[in-house]
């Protein structure tokens, strides 16, 4: 399939051309062609599948098509009106105030990736006014950009509470409702806060959400706020991740850990990496002792001030850093194509987020090496992730550096059970357990 049999405007196809695009990803060529034809949608759509063109480009179609209207309006009514006589109809009226299109997204990080898509894809549509309203930044700028006229505005749901409440954000224009990573936003708390903000658009709206879960909470949230949507799985949590070589080293303690991670990160295949840890504090501290070793490296996590965190970004971009030290929340939504390693330094919370970590590699057809660096505590952890992704994670060792311990008695050798046929990961309670055994048994569950 091409673009151009989507029926896109030229506008954009030469946005996505100057992009290197050459045809539509899965989720796109799914989920396109019913959001032009005002379907709602629910998708569920792996992280670096090209999810954000899928909405980006059917709310920049909306906004292309009412420029047209606007200007076959004022053609329309004379050249009186167009040389400025009589009732002028300008984007700047009450009647236009707030965005034709809102995006909500759970993190800083991911909020800019939006923007930043919207701005690439849009970037030949004339006049296109993106606003991007986060939490942990001054207000100033954002009331400036929620005063004047707006195209497409992309928040956290936090940040555009406040902004609602104190009236400076009215939403009653909103012609299209995206909600991105809807699960994230949930397990985040914002349930209230994204009912309050649907709330204010108008009933009529098109809403899609995208979510890699709709079971539970989220699937009751769609039921609410969605009209007969189109359900769209475009690829299984992992399928996806061909490009991304997946490794698990076991680690006798935290010492060899250390060996293992300072052996990686000598590799010469090695051009960027982001360690992942569990707690904000890890990372710093395992930042401060790369940065010993000589590495260039930085942290990054939520508990930084957001000026701290564009400017650790833009350090990975411009390949100022090579190494970064992140938690899962702060990572989100990273996208830069020369991370050619994620390691896993400390395990996630919960198996989903081991998906989007190794989606931070294998970005736009690159290859990706995703390593988990466990101790036998974490085998537990280990197994839901692979029961999670349905895939086993081939067991590697370095030379030199094998462990000394044997490798944890596994659940490893029973077939790994597919998850069923819905992508939402089973509560921990539920979590596959080999009969009349129980993973105490195979190792003490993480202390965190
Ligand atoms: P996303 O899943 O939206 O985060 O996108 C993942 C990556 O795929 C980003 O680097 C996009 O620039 C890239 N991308 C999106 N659509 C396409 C496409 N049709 N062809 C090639 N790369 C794409």
């Amino acid at each position: 399939m091409s673009f151009e049999s989507l029926n896109l405007n030229e506008v954009l196809t030469r946005a996505l051309s100057a992009a290197g695009y050459t045809e539509p990803t899965e989720v796109q060529a799914s989920a396109i062609p019913a959001a032009l034809a005002g379907k709602d949608l629910m998708v569920s759509s792996r992280t670096g599948s090209g999810k954000t063109a899928s909405f980006v480009l059917p709310a920049l179609t909306r906004i292309l098509a009412q420029r047209e209207q606007a200007a076959a309006e004022r053609k329309a009514s004379g050249p009186a009106n167009a040389q400025g006589n009589g009732p002028r109809v300008t984007p700047f009226s009450n009647a236009t105030r707030g965005p034709r299109i809102l995006v909500l997204a759970p993190t800083r990080e991911l909020a800019m990736q939006v923007s930043k898509a919207a701005s690439d894809y849009g970037r030949f549509v004339p006049g296109l006014r993106v606003a991007t309203v986060v939490g942990g930044v001054p207000y100033g700028a954002q009331l400036a950009a929620l005063r004047g006229p707006l195209d497409i505005l992309i928040a956290t749901p936090g940040r555009l509470i406040d902004h609602l409440g104190s009236g400076k954000c009215q939403l009653g224009n909103v012609e299209m409702l995206v909600l991105d990573e809807a699960d994230r936003m949930l397990d985040m708390g914002f349930i209230d806060d994204i009912r309050l903000i649907v709330d204010a658009t108008p009933k009529q709206r098109q809403t899609a959400m995208y979510s890699a879960t709709f079971s539970g909470t989220v699937g009751r949230l769609a039921a609410d706020l969605l009209r007969d949507p189109l359900r769209i799985e475009a690829s299984s949590q992992t399928e996806g991740h061909a490009d991304i070589e997946q490794r698990l080293h076991w680690a006798d303690d935290f010492e060899h850990k250390n060996a293992l991670l300072d052996h990686i990160l000598t590799e010469r295949s090695m051009e960027q990496a982001v360690v992942f840890t569990s707690t904000q504090r890890d990372a710093d501290w395992l930042a401060d002792r790369l940065h010993d070793m000589g590495h260039s490296v930085a942290s990054l996590h939520g508990g930084m001030p957001q000026g701290r965190r564009t400017r650790v970004l833009q350090g990975l971009r411009s390949k100022h850093l090579r190494v970064l030290v992140a938690t899962d929340v702060a990572a989100r939504g990273i996208d830069v194509p020369s991370i050619s390693h994620v390691i896993n330094y400390g395990l996630p919370m919960k198996e989903e987020d081991y998906v989007h970590r190794i989606g931070r590699t294998g970005r736009a057809g690159r290859a990706g090496l995703a390593v988990t660096l466990a101790e036998r505590r974490d085998s537990g952890m280990m197994h839901r992730i692979q029961r999670y992704t349905t895939q086993r994670i081939p067991v590697a060792t370095i030379e030199g550096l094998e462990p000394k311990r044997s490798e944890p008695p596994k659940p490893f050798d029973r077939p790994v059970r597919p998850a069923g046929k819905s992508f939402g990961p089973r509560p921990a309670g539920k979590a596959f357990k080999p009969a009349g055994k129980t993973f105490s048994k195979a190792g003490p569950r993480p202390a965190r």
